[in-house]
C-alpha cells in the first residue's frame, strides 16, 4: 500500500508527463504547420514517449494498491522560432523534470518507500537520456546554422526517428 504522501507525489508526477506530452505535440504541431515534417516526426515520437512515462506511473500507483487523480493539464506554448529554439526548451523543460523526479525519489526516500525508489531508479536514467539526446540535438543544430544541405539532412535523421515501447512496459 502506497502512503498518502508518495501517492500525491506520484499523481503530481503522472501529470508533469502528461505535460510534457503536451508540450511536446504542440511543438510536432507547430512544425508540422511550417513544413518540418522530420522535426515533427521527432516530437510526436517524444509525445509517445511522454505518454508512455505516464502510463508507467499509473500502473505502478494500480499495483501498489493506489489511486490514479487526473488533474487537469495545463496550458503550452504554441509556437517556436526555430527547430534550434525548440530543442532548448527541450533541454531547459527535461532539466526541470530531472528536478522533479530527484524530489520525487528523496519524499519516497524519506518515507522509507523502497520500492517507490527502485521504480523512480528507472527514472533517473531516462532523464541523464533525456538531456543528452537535447543537448547533441543543440549541438546538430547550432553545427549546421543555416547550411541547406544539413539542415535537409538533420531533417531525414529526425524523420527517421520511430518510438520503441520503454522496458517497463514491455509486454503489458
Ligand atoms: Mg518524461
Amino acid at each position: 500500500m502506497l502512503n498518502k504522501k508518495v501517492e500525491d507525489a506520484l499523481n503530481a508526477q503522472i501529470n508533469a508527463e502528461f505535460w510534457s506530452a503536451y508540450l511536446y505535440l504542440a511543438m510536432a504541431m507547430h512544425f508540422e504547420s511550417t513544413g518540418r515534417a522530420g522535426v515533427a516526426n521527432w516530437f510526436k515520437m517524444q509525445f509517445k514517449e511522454e505518454q508512455a512515462h505516464a502510463e508507467i506511473l499509473i500502473n505502478y500507483v494500480n499495483q501498489r494498491g493506489g489511486k490514479v487523480i487526473l488533474k487537469p493539464i495545463d496550458e503550452v506554448p504554441e509556437s517556436w522560432e526555430s527547430p534550434l529554439a525548440a530543442f532548448q526548451h527541450t533541454l531547459t523543460h527535461e532539466q526541470k523534470v530531472t528536478a522533479l523526479i530527484n524530489n520525487l525519489y528523496a519524499i519516497a526516500e524519506a518515507e522509507k518507500d523502497y520500492a517507490t525508489c527502485d521504480r523512480l531508479a528507472w527514472f533517473v536514467s531516462e532523464q541523464v537520456e533525456e538531456e543528452d539526446t537535447a543537448q547533441q540535438l543543440i549541438d546538430k543544430f547550432k553545427l549546421i546554422g543555416n547550411d541547406g544541405m544539413g539542415v535537409y539532412m538533420l531533417d531525414q535523421e529526425l524523420a527517421a526517428r520511430t518510438f520503441t515501447t520503454p522496458s517497463p512496459l514491455a509486454g503489458k
